[in-house]
């Protein structure tokens, strides 16, 4: 009912001229998809294989095995400080949570703020009847909290955060989100914190604005196992919430995919168990690639860039007029070269490369001197 307004998303633009020349036997260095290119850990494997031998390929609970909700439960304590208990959790592909959130949240014409630039909640907010209302972020790809108060209404019910950044690579600091927990409690509005990159932060520590109060009531927080564990195909990601909001995220699950696949779920309890370290070895290879990436581009003059402070993803703007979606085109087209628009994150993000250094070391250093090429030859 809400689909015919709701857009494709433009990332796949791309990613189907990659798909494209692939198939027809052309190079490719990509940099567009935002993935590790690093395997998954074999022991959480092996741990998903011995599952699903020991006959885990059935119906599950709808909120996800117990197992599976304490270590999330344990985990969003210890590393994140946030206070949930078992049942202030659900397992869920984070990308369907960003919308379940949303469907928790909503009323008849209701509003939610979303960043600009930022992921793509936009279209999850329509989906879930609402209106989307993106907010500006200052030119350090900051939240700024005046803007905040400026776009809201009577109708404003959530307001989407994401930290560290996807396209920016921006942190938020823990005064910033105590100011916004203040507002938001002023106003009851929920705060959706979109953590999917929580442990990808290279220096200074990530603050979930969830810890900062005393139990999930405001704060809603999305996590995802894709890019902490290199699991992105899994589909894996957990959230925390006050009860009545994970009874609604259930009721949406209940009604549309029933349960998550409890062989992932026993793998996923296993990886959030003992898998920290790897964690750790992952972030320090994206953090020496963060490196690589930013010497190329101190390379190229036509590139001004701020240094990513977390998840893996570096967003120059370029000196010129070319729109960037047009720029990306010519790119894949005549360079072979695949990086995602800036204006897909929004109208901010125009005059803007989406780049992702979580890709292999050769293909970040093919793919600059690509580009470093295309705006040499096209000024
Ligand atoms: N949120 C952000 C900011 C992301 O970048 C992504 C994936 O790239 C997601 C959510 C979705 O995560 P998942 O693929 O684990 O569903």
């Amino acid at each position: 009912m809400f689909l015919d307004r709701v857009k494709d998303l433009l990332a796949y633009e791309t990613f189907n001229l990659v798909a494209q020349k692939r198939a027809r036997g052309e190079t490719v260095h990509s940099l567009a998809i935002g993935e590790p290119s690093f395997d998954t850990p074999a022991e959480i494997v092996r741990v998903a294989h011995q599952a699903m031998k020991r006959g885990e390929t059935h119906y599950g609970p709808s909120y996800g095995t117990d197992e599976v909700r304490s270590a999330v439960a344990e985990k969003v304590r210890k590393r994140n400080r946030i206070k949930a208990d078992i049942e202030n959790t659900i397992f869920v592909t984070t990308k369907f949570a960003v919308y379940a959130s949303l469907c928790s949240v909503a009323r008849a014409g209701y509003e939610a703020l979303v960043p600009d630039p930022g992921y793509y909640y936009s279209e999850p907010v329509i989906l879930s009847g609402g209106r989307p209302v993106p907010y500006r972020l200052s030119k350090d790809f900051d939240l700024d909290l005046a803007e905040v108060r400026r776009k809201l209404t009577p109708r404003t019910r959530a307001i989407v955060i994401n930290t560290p950044s996807n396209p920016c690579g921006k942190v938020l600091k823990k005064d910033l989100l105590q100011d916004l927990l203040a507002l938001c409690q002023e106003r009851s509005i929920r705060i959706i914190s979109d953590e999917s990159y929580a442990d990808l932060v290279y220096e200074g520590r990530h603050v979930s604005v969830g810890s900062l109060e005393s139990s999930p009531q405001t704060v809603m927080t999305l996590f995802s196992l894709s890019k902490s564990f290199a699991m992105t195909g899994w589909r894996a990601g957990y959230m925390t919430a006050s009860v009545p909001l994970i009874k609604l995220v259930n009721r949406l699950m209940e009604n549309t995919m029933t349960c998550f696949p409890q062989f992932i779920e026993t793998a996923s309890a296993y990886a959030l168990r003992n898998c920290h370290d790897r964690t750790l070895e992952f972030r320090a290879e994206l953090k020496r690639r963060r490196a690589l990436i930013e010497k190329l581009m101190d390379d190229i003059p036509q590139l001004t860039y701020q240094k990513a402070e977390g998840a893996f993803y570096s967003f120059p703007k370029y000196r010129g007029k070319t729109p960037s979606r047009k720029l990306t085109k010519a790119l894949i087209e005549r360079y072979d070269v695949a990086l995602l628009p800036g204006s897909i994150f929004g109208s901010q993000g125009e005059g803007h490369l989406r780049l992702s250094f979580a890709a292999a070391p050769e293909t970040i250093t093919s793919a600059m001197e690509g580009l470093s090429a295309y705006l040499r030859e096209n000024r």
